[in-house]
């Protein structure tokens, strides 16, 4: 021992008494110690390990390391408590900032923060667009800048978020010293995407491969009427007393998770189900129910699996279609992580298509949609700002597709996006105005005297326009927003913000907004024709005549080189054949009450793409707003294809 501690000259060493120390493991997982070294050694790096595969443990240990701070952008924070916990437990300075904070706890974390003594931070990639956590982290050194579910970065991956091309920029702002991309799915194109927009250099990408041995993936043909019968005799198989383990199943719909969990435990199966509808607390309840079980089912839309450390989940069924191979390798990577044999089965009806495929239509905005966007974001003067909820009325366009859209305008120049604002501040004192001003200099002094002074009072709130206020003062909008925040940290005032809105200053004007609109509605469609043929390779791979496991494998690294042998096809040596799926069309009845409905609400109505839309269940921020989703017509065709609604309409 004395030896080899007298040997650490080189980096190496220390990282394993690091992770001996604060983590109690003797040894690196794969493909870790390679992460951690490129990071220690000042470059930035990707980690692609399977879920469960330790991909936290890359920032943890080089964030004990490094000075500064380690920031931690993850969607998923709320699910992170656990890990913060498990970091402190082990006197580890990590806290997370989200909305759940109290004032009293936002102002603890920020203090920490300055004061250097706070190691991680963890925040939602939606942080960045707060224009206080901005200000406060501009003041700090960042050390290391890690991303979660990197893969949210390229277009070419399943879960496209446009909050995350920007993440870049920040990084570049608050001036990360390196950054870390983490994903357990990313395809290699979309690795390459992220090395791309990280800077990452190629070497620097660890990607600990794909393939699971454990894993048994089978596929079985369900018609509609079959499937919960099918599903029962699996899970029975499967799941029995004497062959015990917790499962998922995965389902499109909430109302199917309900009808679904409901079958089963009239069928003596302890499910429960799960999905985004549900409160808070009954979400909570059944993650917990599940995670302490060692023979539960849920069955849930895919709001459920993700952050779920749980190691001996032995099935992973697929009720419903996947809408991607990607979203399908996501899901069943969560089965047998402890390395036993667990099965993932998935039910392939081929009528799951048509609500797949209606979702992918339902994001794509009307030309008319696109035409009225970009009259908005062009208007005559060259600085504006925008609240994204009032312009997706407005254009209506459904808001991630809005963010889309505009990150697009950015990254082609048009636009330049300034740091979002609240149109609003309000404060209250919590002393005496001149027991607040008594503790500064004369010129301080004055300056949060005019901010007094500027305020308007309602009853105990103040309320302040900062634009106004910054302009009158002639000082910077953000020393006025710093000011404020100090005041709040010293208790002497408590702040609330409300409205956000979004600033862009037009850099060039398009030669032709028709043309630009015209551009758009394409991307969307390109977009839409991606999506569709995403759906399309899922079907290819359940009918598809090979080794279907090396076929998975092969999307995200080299295929095997010798066929799995516990696949449907490997077991079976022949294909699945879907068979059709069945196809209706809207009954005239229900074309003539939908072109009355059209009467009745002309505005939102104005075309069948709308029309289309109300049949087939999409909902959009003007149908929401109309309150046509309470009309008997919303969603009587959602079992039919959107394509042949449309068609439908526009033949009358
Ligand atoms: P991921 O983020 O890749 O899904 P986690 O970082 O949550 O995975 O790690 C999964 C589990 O593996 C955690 O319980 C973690 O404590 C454990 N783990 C991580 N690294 C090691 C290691 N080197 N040795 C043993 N267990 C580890």
């Amino acid at each position: 021992m004395i030896n080899h501690r007298s040997q650490m000259i080189r980096p190496m060493p220390d990282i394993h008494v690091t992770l001996q120390k604060y983590f109690g493991y003797g040894t690196f997982r794969d493909g870790q110690q390679q992460v951690i070294e490129h990071l220690l050694n000042g470059q930035s790096a990707a980690a692609v390990f399977p879920t469960g595969g330790g991909k936290s443990l890359c920032y943890q240990l080089p964030a004990l390391i490094l000075d500064g701070l380690t920031l931690v952008v993850s969607p998923l924070i709320a699910l992170m408590k656990d890990q913060i916990d498990a970091l402190q437990a082990k006197g580890i300075r990590a806290a997370r900032l989200d909305s759940s904070l109290s004032l009293e706890e936002y102002r603890e974390v920020v203090e920490d923060m300055r004061n250097g003594t706070l190691k991680l931070l963890y925040v939602a990639p939606e942080r960045f667009n707060n224009e206080r956590f901005r200000a406060a982290l501009e003041q700090i050194e960042i050390s290391l800048f890690a991303v979660d579910e990197a893969h949210c970065i390229s277009e070419w991956g399943h879960n496209f978020r446009p909050d995350y091309l920007k993440l870049v920029q920040f990084a570049r702002a608050c001036d990360a010293k390196r950054l870390l991309a983490l994903t357990a799915t990313a395809t290699r194109d979309v690795l390459q995407d992220i090395c791309r927009q990280f800077e990452i250099a190629p070497g620097c990408a660890v990607n600990t491969g794909f393939y699971r041995p454990n894993l048994t993936l089978r596929t079985t043909v369900a018609s509609a009427t079959e499937r919960d019968r099918l599903l029962l005799q699996i899970l029975s198989a499967n799941h029995s007393a004497s062959h015990k383990g917790p499962a998922i199943v995965y389902v499109t719909l909430q109302k199917t998770a309900e009808t679904v969990a409901a079958f089963l435990q009239q069928n003596n199966i302890d499910a429960r189900h799960y999905h985004a509808g549900l409160k808070d607390e009954q979400r909570n309840e059944v993650q917990d129910w599940f995670i302490q079980s060692d023979s539960s089912v849920v069955v849930a839309t895919i709001a459920f699996g993700m952050g779920i450390d749980k190691s001996n989940i032995r099935g992973v069924y697929h009720y419903n279609l996947p809408k991607s191979l990607e979203n399908y390798s996501q899901e069943i990577g969560r089965a047998g992580r402890d390395g036993e044999p667990a099965t993932c089965h998935l039910l392939a009806c081929a009528d799951d298509l048509t609500p797949l495929e209606n979702f992918i239509y339902g994001d794509t905005p009307a030309a008319s949609a696109l035409s009225r966007f970009v009259e908005c974001v062009f208007p005559a003067e060259n600085e504006f700002d925008i609240s994204l909820f009032e312009l997706a009325r407005q254009c209506d366009i459904r808001p991630l597709v809005l963010r889309t859209l505009l990150t697009q305008l950015e990254l082609q120049a048009y636009l330049k996006g300034g740091t979002p604002f609240y149109a609003s501040y309000q404060f209250k004192p919590l002393k005496s105005s001149q027991e607040i001003l008594s503790g500064f200099n004369e010129e301080r002094r004055d300056f949060i005297g005019n901010i007094f002074r500027f305020a308007e009072k309602a009853r105990t709130w103040f309320q302040i326009d900062l634009d106004q206020a910054a302009l009158a003062l002639q000082q910077p909008r953000e020393r006025l927003v710093r000011a404020l925040d100090y005041l709040a940290e010293q208790n002497m005032l408590e702040v609330k913000v409300a409205g956000v809105r979004n600033r862009y200053t037009v850099l060039k004007r398009p030669p032709s907004t028709s043309d630009l609109a015209e551009v758009l509605f394409n991307a969307a469609l390109e977009r839409e024709q991606r999506e569709l043929q995403r759906l399309q390779q899922v079907i290819d791979w359940v009918s598809l005549d090979a080794c279907q496991s090396s076929a998975l494998t092969a999307r995200f690294e080299q295929a095997l080189d010798e066929d799995c042998g516990h696949c449907s096809w490997c077991e079976n040596k022949q294909a699945v054949l879907m068979s059709p799926r069945n196809q209706t069309s809207p009954a005239d009845s229900v074309i003539d009450a939908a072109r009355a409905l059209q009467q009745a609400h002309p505005q939102v109505l104005s075309s069948s793409v709308e029309l289309a839309r109300v049949l087939c269940g999409l909902s959009s921020p003007a149908i929401s707003q109309a309150k046509l989703q309470r009309e008997p017509l919303f969603g009587r065709c959602e079992s039919i294809s959107y394509q042949q609604v449309l068609d439908a309409l526009s033949g009358h």
